[in-house]
């Protein structure tokens, strides 16, 4: 057991067992041993390597389709271009640098992130090289503003709990204590306000995730886009509806068990897009329907943006690794497919680009 796994321990010695929220919640961000505050967890040497880490074209052509919303939207300022869970800074520096010559628009849009891990906060200052940031505790803080919002891989990352179908009722999935470790055991059957709806498309035995925490987080941005203007634009992993348990531990590109050593692997689900909708439309707003991620690239011009890039290439190497990237993107055995991304926007206003 390592010291995370001791303390969790400790603490459902008093509380009894916790819910798998719970626990995702502790791995990734306790304070000293969480996986976020400790790990250098992005890029070839960490655990996991996201789009903008691909290649510079994922955050160029996502800076390209904010632009284009924000002129449509008459150049709306001052406002808010915000990014969750910004990693090592690399989108938003990418997509700062595609759209400086838009005229008006960095002295418009004021950035603002939201992250929870210091150590992140300073790598994302490094990227950003002196451009004003505000970072933010809660997504309350965003300023009442129009808001361009982008997040990618921020949602997987939201605890969530599991539930397994018993009857016309539900067994939580919770974690416990096992022979000399952490393991799973299920919660008296009972019934689940926010998964009534459920019954009618699962049967017995089968397992269904909530993210408690999904619905007040796409609520604060929906309502800020329904009153103020501006555009949201979520990537990540994942479908329409939750279905089955998708929990992963991924440490070294690897999949490992997700209480092999709590704190050490990143921790990610599936994001239910269904979900995201729903708050968005709840509060006010309109939900683009789910587009996959490579069909996304190529409408907003990726092939493109490949080719001239690929004349700039220093050498034979260089190329290869520009094309490999282009194809990671976007092929539907690699991100392509399996990445989802999802536009929130103002009813009434057009999508933005690629939607
Ligand atoms: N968007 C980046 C990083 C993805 S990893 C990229 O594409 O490379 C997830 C990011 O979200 C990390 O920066 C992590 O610290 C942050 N994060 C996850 N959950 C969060 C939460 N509840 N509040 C704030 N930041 C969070």
């Amino acid at each position: 057991m390592n010291d995370l796994s001791e303390q969790i321990c400790r603490r459902m010695a008093v509380t009894g067992p916790v819910s798998l929220a719970d626990y995702m919640a502790e791995c990734l961000f306790h304070p000293t041993l969480g996986y976020y505050t400790t790990a250098a967890v992005f890029g070839a040497t960490g655990d996991f390597i996201t789009a903008p880490e691909v290649s510079q074209m994922f955050g160029e052509l996502m800076g390209l389709a904010l632009a284009q919303a924000w002129v449509d939207q008459s150049c709306a300022a001052p406002a808010t271009l915000a990014e969750l869970g910004p990693g090592r800074g690399t989108l938003m520096a990418d997509l700062l640098r595609a759209t400086r010559a838009v005229p008006g628009m960095h002295a418009a849009l004021s950035v603002n992130f939201l992250e929870a891990s210091p150590q992140l906060r300073e790598q994302q200052r490094t990227a950003l090289s002196g451009h004003p940031t505000n970072w933010i505790d809660r997504i309350e803080d965003l300023p009442e503003a129009p808001l361009f919002l982008i997040a990618n891989e921020f949602f997987d990352a939201l605890p969530i709990r599991q539930f397994v179908r018993d009857g016309s009722g539900w067994r939580e999935r919770l974690v416990t204590e096992t022979d000399g470790g952490l393991g799973l055991c299920l919660s008296e059957p009972g019934r689940i306000e926010a998964l009534e709806h459920r019954l009618t498309d699962t049967s017995d035995g089968e397992v269904v995730e909530l993210c408690p925490s999904l619905p007040s987080v796409v609520t604060e941005i929906a309502r800020r886009i329904a009153n103020h203007g501006g555009c949201a634009i979520v990537i990540d992993y994942g479908d329409w509806r939750s279905r089955g348990d998708t929990l992963q531990a991924l440490k070294h590109h690897a999949p490992v068990g997700p209480f092999d050593g709590p704190g050490e692997a990143d921790l990610t689900a599936h994001v239910d897009f269904e979900a995201i909708a729903a708050a968005a439309i709840a509060a006010g707003a309109t939900a683009s329907p789910p587009v996959a991620q490579g069909v996304l690239l190529e409408r907003l011009g990726i092939t493109e943006r490949a080719q001239a890039l690929a004349k700039a290439m220093p050498n034979a190497t260089a190329l290869e690794n520009h094309i490999a990237a282009h194809r990671r993107l976007t092929h539907p055995q690699e991100m392509g497919s399996l990445f989802k991304a999802i536009a929130i926007y103002r009813p009434g206003s057009p999508p933005p680009p690629g939607f």
